[in-house]
């Protein structure tokens, strides 16, 4: 994969609209995973807009992603669009990702493995779209972009600067939509940490240090940190009933049958 110059940061947003589509033609024949590659029905990539300021990270696709090829379209992603709405916020003006773009069979969680071949990809994406603020919805992304094992539960409404690939960005960890859907408590708190996301993202970026940009090595993920899975205290992600990950497909040998704008609006 191409990795980014000191130019590539000031490249119109055009441009990088152009060079995360070719990013997506390379992620849609990925077999890096070669059990997930012979699973998914397709690549999800992420959605949304690509000039974004504010992206969120979520775990990987379910059953329903998988088919359609976006990220969130159950009711996870219903509760998204309806905390983004409260702050005045449309889907539309956000781009949404997870830390595996390829649904793990069986409603399993995402091997180390698999987070480490999908990492590089999460990383140009985060290059391209130039976020302002990422946020880590739950504890996967939250451990993996962070490098840390600390959970969600403790990290929660904690913003903090981090250098990912070689862009600075405002990390904002939050709990997983799809936990706070049957835990009216984190719903509370989940909506309490959105409602700090306008003045967060009213900051602006974070400074670009012009070494960072310019370093052939990513300064933090240089190797993508190891994740395990979620610590038992901490809450996980409940599987959605009408999404649920672990109904069985056919293998479809990794192939995408029709062209899906999974990309939305560029
Ligand atoms: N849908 C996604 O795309 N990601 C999640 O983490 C959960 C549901």
């Amino acid at each position: 994969m191409q990795s980014m110059s000191a130019q590539e940061s000031e490249r119109s947003a055009a441009e990088r609209g152009e060079a995360l589509k070719e990013v997506f033609a390379q992620a849609r024949g990925c077999v890096r995973c070669p059990e997930l590659a012979a699973t998914r029905k397709t690549v999800v990539f992420g959605a949304g807009n690509a000039n974004a300021d504010l992206m969120f990270v979520g775990e990987a696709p379910g059953a329903s992603e998988d088919e359609q090829g976006v990220p969130f379209v159950g009711r996870a992603g219903k509760l998204l669009e309806q905390l983004l709405g409260e702050i005045g916020l449309a889907r539309s003006e956000v781009f949404i990702a997870n830390t595996l773009m390829c649904r793990p069979p069986g409603n399993r969680d995402p091997q180390p493995i698999e987070l480490e071949h999908c990492h590089e990809y999460l990383l140009r994406k985060v290059e391209l779209i130039q976020p302002t603020v990422i946020c880590t919805l739950g504890n996967f992304s939250t451990k993996l972009l962070r490098g840390d094992p600390t959970g969600i539960t403790r990290l929660h409404g904690q913003p903090e600067v981090l250098t990912l690939g070689r862009r600075a960005v405002r990390l904002y960890p939050i709990f997983h939509p799809a936990a706070a859907l049957y835990t009216p408590s984190m719903l509370e708190t989940l909506r309490e940490d959105f409602t700090r996301l306008p003045e967060l993202l009213a900051l602006g970026p974070p400074h670009q240090s012009r070494e960072t940009l310019a370093s052939g090595e990513h300064p933090r993920f240089g190797q993508p940190p190891r994740v395990e899975a979620p610590e038992v205290e901490d809450p996980g992600v409940a599987p959605e009933p009408e999404t649920p990950r672990h109904t069985a497909d056919a293998p479809s040998g990794g192939g995408q049958a029709e062209e899906i704008d999974q990309l939305g609006l560029f």
